[in-house]
């Protein structure tokens, strides 16, 4: 039977809990256990698809076509298992489907009530997680703070779930904040007393606590934390702030946080081999090279809009040996004729994924002026249509040309969506059962690679998996003609009928991707095409 890890939040939000989770997922691994990490978020939207990037940060998509938090791109870098629609729901997944229930009559005309009617759809999802996986441990976040409402019912379901499966069987973990006042020079533990009484007054009983604070708290505090909220001493933990998130899963294991977890689940003598994971922070240690990649996109105020990205350009860093600088470029401010100014001073232009039409020509200027400056250019969904619009207006010199997105009545669909039937949501889908949006391509498809291609040469395979989430394709009617003019088609469906991947191979790195290859880099293995973008972007620099 899986043993179950419950981990809550108190005091304030964005303490990292995510991060605190996957560190944990990471050493449970490490000690030979199957991992599997979920998360469930309280707020009421169905899943994160139509949340705006500029408000909660990227969709992290999963093999399975799943979209969700940026907290399961964390899982997925740390614990290196591949997530899945198991991984996460929020309060609006849960609801919707006890309506559904409703509507067709399942509940046999009772009265449906938070208790038990959501909490037993919870507890579902929860033990749902641990079977199909096969895990020995699942690892629960539960997303939020402490004392919100949206959160009590996921706080009674793990409540009940503990009292199932039994204390040897299930650990609370709080993580909370414990502030520093400046004037008197001293952390204070009180907000953290606080919110473990609420979670008492909800039968939750936490057995280890992990303090986040700006510096070392010290030992009277982590004594007085122990002594007043009723958990022993060696469970009180430090979580300081770090420069390098990948530090998390060292410094916990410094303190012993792996045995002690265990041994509140009954699991004894195992270690975690952590070789690997000091490898690469050796590696991480050792850089001594330095790039600029200019980053042109529409959400650039949150850079969270962007988060697997980035990390997946500072993992192709750590395998080439060199630190990754971020230049954020608002697309907007990239103005035909005046693109030196801006992109003059990076090794690498990256265009990332995005939706709608705002931003666009500044992206298109990027593009062209990577294009004809020979200056690597990596574009990803929206960054690939982007690459091709340019080509087809300025080397093919069709007027005009667009993405049906963004210009409806286009003389030239380079990019469409042949399939579309003006219903989609703008910017995302509800998958939902009844409410599947069909023009919306999710998830991890096949793409068969061109013998002798830049891609081939990158990934050193004949076909791969990548995981998508965009609406609108390459219009093959163009595909001849851009052939001709020196646009190579190097990524295919296996049926050939959907372009995956484009490159300029006169260029020396010219690289478009239907699909988006982030979700799938990790810090210890970065994803060959991010790695070739870098290298690129270095030679270029060093050369
Ligand atoms: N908006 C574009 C589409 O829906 C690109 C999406 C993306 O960048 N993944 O096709």
């Amino acid at each position: 039977m899986a043993k179950y890890v419950f981990i809550t939040g108190g005091v304030v939000s964005g303490l990292g809990k995510g991060i605190m989770a996957s560190s944990l997922g990471r050493l449970l691994k490490d000690c030979g256990l199957k991992v599997a990490a979920q998360k469930l978020d309280p707020y009421i939207n169905v899943d994160s698809g139509m949340i705006n990037p500029i408000e909660h940060g990227e969709v992290f998509v999963t093999e399975d076509g799943a979209e969700t938090d940026l907290d399961l791109g964390h899982y997925e870098r740390f614990i290196d298992e591949d997530l899945n629609k198991y991984s996460t729901t929020s309060a609006g997944g849960i609801y919707w489907k006890v309506l559904q229930k409703e509507r067709d009559g399942d509940y046999l005309g009772q009265t449906v009530q938070v208790i038990p009617h959501i909490t037993d759809e919870i507890k579902e999802f929860i033990y749902t997680a641990a079977k199909a996986g096969g895990a020995d441990v699942v690892i629960t976040e539960i997303g939020g703070t402490t004392g919100d409402i949206e959160g009590l019912p996921f706080l009674e379901a793990v409540r009940q779930i503990h009292a199932e499966v039994g204390d040897e069987n299930a650990v609370f973990i709080h993580v909370t904040l414990v502030p520093y006042l400046g004037v008197t020079h001293e952390f204070k533990s009180k907000p953290t007393q606080h919110s473990v009484k609420q979670l008492q007054s909800l039968g939750i009983f936490p057995d280890v606590i992990v303090l986040r604070s700006e510096g070392p708290v010290g030992a009277d505090i982590k004594r007085k934390i122990a002594l007043f909220c009723n958990v022993n001493r060696d469970s009180v933990f430090e979580c300081v702030d770090l420069p390098l998130l990948y530090e998390m899963p060292l410094m916990l294991e410094r303190q012993n946080f792996c045995e002690i977890v265990l041994g509140h689940l009954g699991i004894k003598d195992l270690r975690p081999d952590l070789s690997d994971w000091k490898a690469m922070m050796d590696r991480i240690a050792k850089r001594d090279k330095e790039i600029t990649v200019g980053l042109v996109g529409k959400y650039t105020k949150l850079h969270d809009a962007y988060y697997s990205t980035i990390q997946a350009l500072h993992h192709a860093g750590i395998e080439i040996g060199s630190k990754v600088r971020i230049k954020w470029i608002e697309s907007d401010t990239v103005e035909a004729g005046k693109e030196a100014e801006v992109l003059g001073d990076v090794d690498g232009i990256i265009v990332p994924g995005g939706f709608g039409e705002r931003g666009i020509p500044g992206m298109l200027a990027a593009s062209r002026y990577a294009r004809e400056n020979n200056v690597p250019y990596f574009g990803i969904g929206l960054g690939m249509q982007v690459g091709v619009i340019e080509f087809a207006r300025n080397v093919l010199g069709l007027e005009g040309a667009d993405s049906t997105e963004f210009d409806a009545g286009t003389p030239h669909p380079v990019v469409w969506n042949a399939s579309a039937n003006g219903e989609g949501h703008k910017n995302g889908a509800i998958n939902g059962e009844g409410h599947k949006n069909g023009t919306m391509r999710l998830g991890a498809y096949p793409c068969a690679i061109r013998k002798g291609s830049l891609l081939e040469k990158a990934y050193g395979k004949a076909e791969v998996a990548e995981r998508h989430r965009h609406r609108y394709e390459f219009n093959n009617d163009y595909r001849e003609e851009m052939e001709k003019a020196g646009m190579s088609f190097s990524g295919l469906s296996p049926d050939g009928s959907l372009v995956e991947a484009v490159e300029i191979p006169e260029s020396d790195f010219f690289i478009g991707v239907q699909y988006q290859p982030e979700f799938k880099s990790r810090p210890n293995r970065a994803h060959p095409l991010f790695r070739e973008f870098t290298r690129a972007a270095m030679n270029r620099k060093y050369r």
